[in-house]
């Protein structure tokens, strides 16, 4: 089947063609295609077309695609089973490198995605303080979950509004929505509803409103304020944890949140996520404590020997260094490029993972990340594409470099950018 086939013979079964609705190509137009191969930091779709791949899956292939060393866990497991339904040996071993390598992470519970991790933690968060509010931030996005895919309404600090129909306006209203980087509506809205917050959820680097650093002294401040009013600080790093650090960016920036989610590079392109926290917070949760929360197939042993083999070559190797200098190399050839072409433009970066703005303004928050031209973008994320470089459907997501792309790929994928800006 070649990609026309695929996208036509999806859209008779699922809505819209796909089961994620990103995948559509719906914010930058043309058609989508579909991926077949992916080897190292190339992958291939039905046509046979080949892509320097800098969507690694969302963000969970930090050491590219089909991993040897992954591949060969996941060969092994799959042999021995799919699933048991009882402990087994490899979700202890995650679990152990998990709190190894997350600073504040002494227990940790296994889930299924993104979305169940920062569901469950937001319930543990209401359980532990027996209070209902949770503060996020525009733009910062944290799954699918009702409480937590709500918008912004008019104004500095503002009770959420349903992101989409289907989410009750009562369910919506027990979510504070602000500005990134804003210390002062945090603190606006902690003197009004301060006893009623159980706690803040953050993107300690934001990636879903495209990469938007924290401002000196942002998370700390979040900290703090959070500790003195007696609310949970849950620090959303299903994108940062591994990826910027080996802590994550808790131990990039020195901030230690109560509860940590975690997902993407955890299960190493295979379905996990996790939250976690101290001791004392995590005994809460059952059957230790009275907070329920389950799965079925929580703890995988084939998910898990995926995020095992990950996690040991991150904290074996410690390729941080190496990958943001690769990052780096094509955020200084992207920029070379547009400036060459008299095209505004910002780019956000913080270690391996960037977003290219066509704004002249600063991006701090959501509001400043809008005023991105999202048209050009339609139009150079199609021009990359017909160009062999693949790079995520949307302007407000992250671009990822893996320890798979070399020196001489980025080489070459800035030469394809070079091409495809002279398309444009
Ligand atoms: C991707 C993502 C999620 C959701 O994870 P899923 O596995 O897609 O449910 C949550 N938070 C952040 C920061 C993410 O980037």
């Amino acid at each position: 089947m070649n990609n026309r086939k695929v996208i036509q013979e999806a859209l008779e079964v699922l809505p819209g063609g796909v089961n994620s609705p990103v995948r559509a190509f719906k914010a930058v137009g043309g058609e989508p295609i579909a991926l077949v191969k992916g080897r190292g930091c190339k992958v291939w779709d039905a046509d046979g077309n080949e892509y320097i791949d800098f969507l690694a899956s969302w963000g969970p292939l930090i050491l590219g695609h089909a991993h040897p060393k992954v591949v060969k866990a996941v060969s092994e497991e799959v042999r021995k089973g799919l699933s048991f339904g009882l402990t087994n040996p490899h979700e202890v071993r995650l679990a152990h490198l998990v709190v190894e390598m997350v600073p504040t992470v002494e227990k940790v519970r296994f889930v299924s995605s993104g979305t169940e991790a920062t569901m469950s933690a937001v319930r543990l968060a209401r359980g532990y303080t027996g209070r209902k509010l949770v503060v996020k931030f525009d733009g910062c996005y944290h799954g699918h979950y009702d409480s937590l895919l709500v918008s912004a309404g008019s104004g500095v600090a503002t009770f959420g509004i349903p992101g989409t129909p289907g989410i009750p306006e009562e369910i919506a209203k027990l979510t504070l929505v602000v500005p990134y980087n804003d210390e002062g509506a945090v603190k606006e809205v902690f003197d009004k509803y301060g006893e009623d917050i159980a706690c803040v959820i953050v993107e300690p680097v934001a990636g879903n409103m495209g990469v938007v650093p924290p401002k000196k002294g942002f998370l700390k401040f979040l900290r703090d304020i959070t500790r003195e009013k007696g609310a949970l600080l849950i620090f959303d790093e299903v994108i940062t944890g591994f990826r910027l650090s080996k802590g994550g960016a808790q131990e990039l920036y020195g901030v230690e949140p109560d509860i940590t989610c975690l997902g993407k590079v955890l299960g190493g392109g295979m379905p996990v996520g996790a939250y976690g926290g101290s001791r004392e917070i995590m005994s809460k949760v059952a059957p230790e404590g009275p907070i329920y929360q389950a799965g079925t197939l929580s703890g995988n042993p084939v998910a898990m020997v995926a995020g095992v083999e990950t996690l040991k070559e991150l904290r074996d190797k410690e390729p941080y260094e190496e990958l943001d200098s690769k990052m780096r190399t094509l955020e200084e050839g992207v920029s070379g490029l547009l400036k060459e072409k008299g095209i505004p433009h910002r780019i956000n970066r913080v270690g391996s993972m960037m977003t290219v703005f066509f704004t002249e303004s600063e991006v701090v928050d959501f509001e400043s990340a809008k005023s991105s031209d999202t048209e050009l973008f339609g139009r150079f994320f199609r021009s990359l594409l017909n160009n062999g470089v693949l790079i995520p459907p949307s302007q407000f997501e992250a671009w990822f470099v893996s320890t798979a792309h070399e020196e001489e790929h980025i080489q070459e994928a800035l030469e394809r950018i070079e091409k495809a800006l002279g398309e444009l």
